[in-house]
């Protein structure tokens, strides 16, 4: 018998085409030697091309689902995806309330392809509800604007971000500058608690096969954290794993392809 590794539930959507969401969270937890267990929130019909359809599930399913883990087998850090409405977003905030593991918030709303993922009636409950339970929250560019209003045009802009993000009450926040304007020849994300500084930087791919990319990186966060690392190693090992997986990003369909978890 193998000792137990440790224990990350991702709370989100299905990808049928199995590039983003849940798929692409527990891809990544089993890449980096951590149990992955899954409340789904919402299921997408969706492949290389675009989101078909979505439907969210009752709450109850959800509540249940996330009981089912907790009351049995335990976490040692939960991640968070599409949540799709503000019922689900209430709904998972409450029960995240009950933890005292860290937690790593991905506030998904829009996909690469624009479809939403998320209603705009849910942003209040997401600033409001979600974020204050967050360890680190994980907003891109477009999230960023989402939330705060902000368009973030350079590295002085991902500061005021951060400090926006971190108004709402998350410990750590994380923006991500992969959509920064200009086409630089690097990805720069912001790590800051408001006190320390992390910027972290890696060569900026030309493959345009990145579905997943923000399931993934959260869901490495969460793996870290569950591993007992610190929140700035644990980005920092995350970023180095979302790196190589966008590198080895294939073609999939007639779209844009996932990142490659087997790299
Ligand atoms: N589908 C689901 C279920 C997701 O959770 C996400 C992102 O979080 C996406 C699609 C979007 O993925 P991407 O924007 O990387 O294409």
């Amino acid at each position: 018998m193998s000792p137990a590794p440790p224990l990350v539930l991702t709370v989100a959507g299905s990808d049928s085409g199995g590039g983003a969401g849940i798929q692409a969270d527990l891809k990544t937890m089993l890449a980096l030697g951590v149990h992955g267990m899954s409340v789904l929130t919402a299921v997408t019909a969706q492949n290389s091309r675009g989101v078909r359809g979505a439907w969210e599930l009752p709450e109850e399913a959800v509540r249940a689902q996330y009981r089912a883990v907790v009351d049995d087998i335990g976490v040692h850090a939960v991640k968070t995806g599409m949540l799709a409405s503000a019922a689900l977003v209430e709904t998972v905030a409450e029960l995240l309330a009950g933890t005292d593991a860290p937690v790593v918030v991905d506030p998904v709303g829009v996909s690469k392809h624009g479809d939403p993922l998320l209603a705009a009636s849910a942003l209040d409950s997401v600033r409001a509800k979600l974020l204050p339970a967050a360890t680190v929250a994980t907003p891109n560019l477009d999230e960023v604007t989402q939330l705060t209003g902000i368009e973030v045009e350079d590295e002085d802009g991902m500061r005021r971000a951060a400090d926006a993000i971190l108004g709402y009450g998350p410990r750590w926040a994380l923006i991500k500058g992969g959509h920064l304007p200009g086409g630089a020849a690097e990805a720069v994300d912001l790590l800051t608690d408001g006190t320390e500084e992390h910027w972290l930087r890696a060569p900026r791919y030309d493959n345009r096969h990145t579905h997943g990319t923000g399931c993934t990186l959260a869901s490495a966060v969460a793996s870290g954290l569950a591993k007992g690392l610190p929140v700035p190693e644990a980005v920092h090992e995350a970023k180095a794993y979302v790196t190589g997986a966008i590198a080895a990003g294939f073609a999939l369909g007639e779209g844009i392809g996932p990142v490659d978890h087997g790299w």
